[in-house]
């Protein structure tokens, strides 16, 4: 249950002074739907506005603030030109200039004669000085009314930034000193302030120094946010230690079976991860391992024999895929290799209807389905195992901590592998998973082809398509990824879709496109009709997974290269060069490239190793290129720097496993209490709430 003092801060953005539906909805789309979400949308720049020059000595360029006289009105003389209101000071002139603008809102606000205080970019046109639309125009009387340092927040469109500044106001106002839940000592040392303190000077920046992540405030919630993490995944380990796993064992029938339908070996490394995971199934605890290894190091094959023990030993096994494409493909590539062993595998998404869906129910109740494969309807919806033994997780950094937890918790003492193939390093998988026990397949299976990776200018466009058109002519399979990173995704979505009709004029009907706003069966005909060659050239966005197999696809074309993380384009990458072919990936750059966006891309050129790529990323970042989670892969924090923050990590990991120590059930110590509100406060309450039901 959450704590009454929390409720002010998850009511609604509607209940805000001034937001409405309409408001409401887009701030939404901004931060998210409660007051709570607004606090965390942090000020990305300031507006200082205390420049106060006179007119004489100003200099055009910056953002002043001056008190004028207006002098004259000079409506526009046709449309498209201005509307210009000469004001003075004494010591000079200056134009305010208006497009579009109401001549009657004007002559209210700036009357001939009289004083008025105006803030604004004072521009320099044709020898005189300008503001073209001020920012603020008040009375004297209204002077007070002026912020002289006001914060600047990312918009989406449609929210106007007096919107966003207003509404948050009305949210700080509900901010109050909430029972510290950090270590004094840590408290003293870092020269923090209290969390109430910090949300309210994180919004209210002094100057450049106080939007920066190394800012006390910022660096408090950061931590707070990291700490909640940590003892979130501190809190899943003590529930595992605490219920006693099962030893599954089983007679190696399947998986011969299983291996003998393959025409090919295990690699030395699958070997590996297999035996880890042997000795931990087959142990007493419960295990808790991840999977490492980039695309196509062959971590499905290891995840089958994992799901094969469990079925030896007479219990069933869940693999769950974040999106519905990847289940599909899952089942399509497991269910023939299951068949070789004569044992039933079956298939459970939001598409799974009526009778056949019905039929996959009762199968799993009475476990007659040893072996299953789903979305995440797999906890949403009322599924029940007759004997859930194992949680295979393909992890696309999309489930938290909480959906995990669901989905153990449909089994007695389940145990969870989960696969990722990201190669993040060590110290920054702490973030995502705390301290787990981790198998890696460094190497990929034999017979892959090197990916020819090249940089290219976007300017030189026209000949990538002419190479593109080449490739076609020869029927090869192309990807073609647009990316999405500008602040609106409707703005990502109108270039994927210019793309892809300028792609069209050249190729014709060999030209699809998918992307995330799209319905899933149509997503799913395009992705079919690339998959069966029907269609040969694929414009897709990076919110729909590139992740199907296409194994004919050879050549992949990435716009705009410089905006994704290194880890994000490596995996990206990773669905070219799967088949027989040489395959080639074109990263194509903007204008603005900057020296470390150059060296990050040389990298990408010259290895394929994708820890190698994962390291060089956080070196390149931790000198300056500061990227949001987001691109980088990360898990989603929101106050928290991946890069600035990193060295908290560790001190967060170690202070939750402290207090944990102490007050396993957060309740015998003050301190104890109040990081309860701080697990609410950031959503991972779920893992409290188990630790109580086991
Ligand atoms: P991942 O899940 O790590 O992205 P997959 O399991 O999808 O990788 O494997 C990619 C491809 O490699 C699949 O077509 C799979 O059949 C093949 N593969 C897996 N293991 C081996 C192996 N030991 N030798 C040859 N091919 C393999
Ligand atoms: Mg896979």
């Amino acid at each position: 249950m959450r704590p009454p003092e929390l409720f002010p801060l998850f009511a609604p953005v509607s209940s805000l002074p001034g937001v409405g539906p309409k408001l409401e909805k887009l701030f939404a789309t901004l931060a998210g739907p409660r007051v709570l979400d607004l606090l965390f949308h942090l000020p990305t720049g300031l507006i200082d506005r205390r420049a106060r020059p006179k007119l004489a000595e100003a200099v055009a360029g910056g953002i002043v603030t001056v008190e004028v006289t207006v002098e004259a009105h000079r409506p526009a003389r046709r449309q498209g030109l201005p509307y210009v209101v000469r004001c003075a000071d004494g010591t000079g002139f200056v134009d305010l200039v208006f497009f579009n603008a109401r001549p009657d809102w004007l002559a209210e606000a700036l009357p001939v004669g009289q004083v008025r205080i105006v803030s604004g970019r004072l521009d320099e046109w044709q020898g005189r000085l300008q503001i073209t639309h001020p920012d603020h125009v008040l009375a004297l009387e209204q002077r007070d009314r002026l912020p002289l340092l006001e914060p600047v927040y990312r918009l989406t469109e449609g929210l106007r930034p007096a919107n966003v500044r207003k509404a948050l106001a009305g949210a700080l106002g509900r901010v109050k000193p909430l029972a510290e839940w950090l270590d004094p000592a840590l408290l003293r040392r870092e020269r923090w302030p209290g969390w109430a303190e910090a949300v309210k000077a994180a919004h209210h920046p002094e100057d450049e120094a106080a939007l920066a992540p190394e800012h006390p405030a910022r660096r408090r919630l950061g931590y707070d946010e990291l700490l909640a993490n940590q003892l979130a995944l501190a809190l899943v380990r003590l529930h595992m230690k605490r219920m006693p796993g099962r030893p599954l064992i089983g007679d190696g029938g399947l998986r011969r079976a299983v291996l003998a339908a393959l025409p090919f070996k295990l690699t030395p490394s699958q070997t590996r991860a297999i035996a880890e995971i042997d000795a931990d199934m087959a142990s007493t605890t419960r295990m808790l391992r991840l999977l490492q290894g980039d695309v196509g190091s062959g971590k499905t094959l290891v995840a089958l024999m994992a799901m094969l023990r469990a079925a030896e030993a007479g219990a069933q096994a869940a693999l769950m895929a974040p999106t519905e494409i990847l289940a599909r493909q899952h089942f399509a590539t497991l269910e023939p290799l299951c068949k070789a062993a004569g044992l039933r595998i079956g298939l459970l998404t939001g598409r799974e209807k009526g009778a056949a869906r019905e039929a996959v129910l009762a199968d799993l109740k009475s476990g007659a389905l040893p072996l299953l494969i789903g979305t995440h309807a797999l906890f949403q919806e009322q599924v029940a195992f007759h004997d859930l033994a194992l949680a295979v997780i393909d992890e696309q950094h999309r489930f938290g901590v909480h959906q995990r937890l669901l989905l153990a918790a449909k089994g007695v003492a389940v145990d969870v592998l989960v696969m990722t193939a990201t190669p993040i390093p060590r110290t920054l998988l702490l973030t995502a998973w705390g301290d787990m026990d981790i198998s890696r397949l460094p190497e990929k299976p034999p017979g892959r082809k090197p990916v020819d990776t090249r940089t290219i200018p976007m300017t030189r466009a026209e000949e990538v398509i002419a190479a593109v058109g080449r490739a076609l002519a020869k029927g090869a399979r192309v990807y073609w990824v647009c990316p999405l990173v500008a602040e609106s995704e409707k703005a990502d979505l109108v270039a994927a879709e210019a793309r892809y009709a300028a792609l069209k004029e050249h190729f014709g009907e060999a030209v699809a496109l998918v992307h995330g706003q799209m319905k899933a069966p149509a997503r799913d005909a395009a992705m079919a009709a690339f998959a069966s060659g029907r269609k040969a050239l694929l414009v897709a966005t990076t919110v729909i997974e590139v992740g199907v197999n296409v194994p004919e696809a050879t050549v992949m074309v990435i716009e705009q290269a410089e905006r994704f993380g290194l880890a994000q384009l490596h995996q990206l990458r990773g669905r070219i060069g799967r088949g027989a072919e040489r395959s080639t990936c074109l990263l194509l750059y903007g204008a603005a490239l900057t020296d470390t966006g150059r060296q990050r891309l040389a990298i990408l050129r010259e290895t394929e190793d994708g820890f190698r790529i994962a390291d060089e990323d956080l070196r390149l970042r931790g000198a300056g290129e500061v990227l949001g989670t987001r691109q980088s892969g990360l898990p989603e924090f929101r106050l928290a720097d991946a890069a600035a923050h990193a060295d908290l990590l560790a001190v967060a990991r170690d202070d939750a496993r402290l207090v944990l120590a102490r007050d396993p059930d957060l309740s015998a110590t003050p301190r104890g209490r109040a990081l309860r509100l701080l697990l609410h406060l950031f959503e991972r309450a779920a893992a409290m709430e188990t630790l109580q039901a086991g």
